[in-house]
């Protein structure tokens, strides 16, 4: 039995704003280790300790990597701690967003700048720098979003939120009873 429950939209925590980690414990490597099992089981390519129930500034990730053949391809998984995003383009980017705590439900248009600067440290307490655009820069705005309490579908348009609200009604009756 894992340690941990998953958290579905309705769920206040997912609102909660992520506090810093200090020290890098057992306890944070574990977690650490349990959301990458359940991103990849789920077909996730990012994940929030917040979506476990666990507020504290970590995500995790992994790359798109385009291919020479032209196919996809992801990366290994990465850890960020205590992220910051150090700077963000100004020229923005729309495309739709899925999230594994709004299952069923990729939405858009959700605009993003199109590319990131961010630092974190990793889980041997090492402090990376790194820059990415398109996709793999919204994954990384997506994941920090979360850290802050904050979900893809409040950046939708008003109009486009208003239309979804019954699927995020049954959503919120699905898995809060
Ligand atoms: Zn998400």
């Amino acid at each position: 039995m894992a340690k941990w429950r998953f958290r579905y939209y309705g769920d206040p925590v997912l609102r909660q704003k992520s506090v810093p980690i200090g020290e890098i414990t057992e306890e944070i490597k574990e977690l650490a280790r349990y959301m990458i099992y359940y991103a990849d089981n789920n077909n996730g390519i990012g994940l929030s300790a917040v979506q476990l129930g666990v507020p504290i500034r970590l995500f995790v990730l992994r790359d798109y990597i385009i291919q020479p053949d032209g196919r996809w391809t992801v990366s290994p998984p990465k850890v960020y701690i205590n992220p910051k995003i150090l700077w963000k383009s100004d020229e923005l980017e729309v495309d739709t967003e899925g999230c594994m705590s709004v299952p069923h439900l990729s939405v858009g248009p959700i605009e993003r700048p199109k590319a990131i600067k961010i630092e974190a440290t990793d889980l041997d307490g090492n402090l990376f720098v790194e820059e990415r655009e398109g996709l793999n820069a919204r994954v990384r705005f997506h994941e920090n979003d979360h850290l802050n309490g904050v979900l893809q579908i409040d950046r939708l348009p008003p109009n486009v939120r208003k239309k979804i609200e019954p699927q995020l009604h049954a959503i919120k009756k699905k898995y809060h009873k």
